[in-house]
Parts: C-alpha cells; sequence; structure tokens
C-alpha cells in the first residue's frame, strides 16, 4: 500500500515524528510494525528496506512512525527525514505478535530502550482511549539522557488516569539535579524493584537487538516462563545504555 507523508516533527533530541494519512480501511493492533520500502539516490549498504513500529493507536485519526535520526546515518534515514508533504511511500503490513495480553487481568510489565519505546506509546494510548484505565501496566524506560526521552506527555496522563501504571524512568548519562527516577543500566535488581513479582505477568521487551537477546535468558534465570516474554528488537541500533 501506498503512504501519504504528511509532516514531521523533532520530539527529543534526536528523535522524530513522521505523520502519514492511514488509507481508508487500514487495520491494525498497537504494537504492530510496518515495511517501509523506500526507493532513493545513492542508496548505501543498507538497502531501501526498513522496518518501523507504527507509534500511533488505531484510536488515531493518522499514522505515525517515530525514530531516531542520528548525525552518521543511512542513506535510507536521509530519504526518510527528505519527505515532503503529499510524498508517498510504499508499506506492507500489519506484521507482528507483539501485543497487549489477551487477559486483560494479566499484568504486564513493558522494559523499553530508548527508540524501542514506541510499540508501548501506541498500546498505552490504545489503553487510555478505550478507557481500560484498570490495567496493570509497569513501564520500566531507559534513556541515555533527559533529553532522549519520547512521549513524556502521554506517561503523565497515564499516571494520572490509571491507578495501575507504574512508570519507571531510568538514565545513564548527564543525570538532572533532582531527577526522581532511576539511574543506571537496567539489569535484574531494577526489575525486580519495578514489578515486585515476576511470576503471572507478561513481560514486554523492546529495543536495540542486542538488548532484547540479552534480557530474554535474564529474565528466565528470574523465573519468568518463556511464554510470557515477548520480544521487539530493532536491528542497526547498538547503543551503551543497557547491561548486556
Ligand atoms: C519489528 C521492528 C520494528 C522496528 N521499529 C522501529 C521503530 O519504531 N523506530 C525505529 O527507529 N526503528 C525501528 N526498527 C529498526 C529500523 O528498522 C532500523 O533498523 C533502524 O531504525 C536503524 O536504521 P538505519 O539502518 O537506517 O540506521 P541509522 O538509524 O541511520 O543509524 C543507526 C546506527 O547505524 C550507523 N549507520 C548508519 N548507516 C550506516 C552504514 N551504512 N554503515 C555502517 N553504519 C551505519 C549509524 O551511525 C548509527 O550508529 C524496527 C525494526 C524491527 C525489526
Amino acid at each position: 500500500m501506498k503512504l501519504k507523508f504528511i509532516h514531521k516533527e523533532k520530539i527529543a533530541r534526536d528523535s522524530w515524528e513522521l505523520m502519514f494519512e492511514k488509507p481508508d480501511g487500514f487495520v491494525y493492533e498497537p504494537g504492530q510494525y510496518l515495511e517501509i520500502n523506500l526507493k532513493h539516490p545513492k542508496v548505501d549498504s543498507r538497502g531501501i528496506k526498513r522496518w518501523f513500529t507504527m507509534s500511533s493507536s488505531p484510536t488515531e485519526g493518522d499514522l505515525m512512525l517515530t525514530t531516531r535520526f542520528v548525525e552518521k546515518h543511512s542513506s535510507f534515514k536521509q530519504a526518510l527525514i527528505d519527505l515532503e508533504p503529499a510524498d508517498e511511500i510504499e508499506a506492507i503490513g500489519p506484521q507482528g505478535n507483539f501485543l497487549l495480553p489477551h487477559d486483560v487481568q494479566k499484568p504486564a510489565v513493558w522494559i523499553a530502550g530508548g527508540i524501542g519505546i514506541t510499540p508501548f506509546r501506541s498500546q498505552l494510548k490504545f489503553l487510555l482511549d478505550n478507557q481500560q484505565l484498570d490495567r496493570d501496566i509497569t513501564l520500566i524506560y531507559s534513556n541515555r539522557t533527559e533529553q532522549d526521552i519520547c512521549f513524556g506527555d502521554l506517561w503523565s496522563i497515564a499516571a494520572k488516569q490509571m491507578p495501575k501504571f507504574n512508570l519507571i524512568m531510568t538514565l545513564v548519562d548527564d543525570i538532572p539535579k533532582g531527577w526522581a527516577g532511576e539511574t543506571g543500566l537496567v539489569d535484574e535488581a531494577m526489575i525486580l524493584r519495578a514489578s515486585k513479582i515476576v511470576t503471572g505477568k507478561q513481560f514486554y521487551i523492546s529495543g536495540p537487538e542486542p538488548m532484547v537477546e540479552a534480557f530474554a535468558p535474564k529474565l528466565v534465570a528470574m523465573g519468568v516462563v518463556k511464554a510470557d516474554i515477548k520480544q521487539d528488537w530493532f536491528p542497526n541500533y547498538t547503543d551503551e545504555f543497557f547491561k548486556v
């Protein structure tokens, strides 16, 4: 299908929201992703294909992708950031089963590294818009610095409206004076502090590929059954703000 670009906005140090028109009849679930094929000049070795989680909720009118744009970026990212209103890109999807627990009573623990926050933005917005305010959600959100945090307004709204929404943010560098969250890398102790009991909960890990791959066995060692672990790994990102 074709997606028509609307506009972009910088929302954190290196992070951008890209808005597209939602094609008529396009249906997706919060947490799903699209395969994007973007033809562009001077294609580098990484090629023209990427995958992006829809950071928008199906309850919203437009489709939103959120991505990082760093100084030394790929030719694909240059082409993405250069999109002009009304430009069209090719997308395939929706794909993926990184979905909310079917059992609404089952507590969820979301662990996000950096831009890995995108599926959780979609899911939380979906719960808020559908008045599913009683869901038991713990979000552990790790960033390098405070300037890298995305969607701060949404976390604040959820904290006010959802009595069982438990937000733990951790920063690794440049800790601001008076910072009330955690500091340092996400590790087993931080997960235990956040979630107290790990059994009977659905765990979700989303972020750079090395982080996601390292965390699953740690959770199993902590007593989480494999069936209760869902993973969404983002290739090509290698940020060092998590413990592997
Ligand atoms: C299911 C799924 C969902 C995803 N969802 C998202 C999402 O919501 N948001 C998102 O941002 N990503 C998401 N990704 C990852 C996305 O598809 C890209 O892999 C990622 O954005 C990196 O893009 P890039 O390769 O263009 O590198 P860039 O973002 O340009 O750069 C990443 C790193 O690679 C280095 N680099 C860039 N180009 C080169 C090169 N040619 N050679 C060597 N090093 C280079 C950069 O310096 C930087 O350190 C998802 C992936 C999957 C599989």
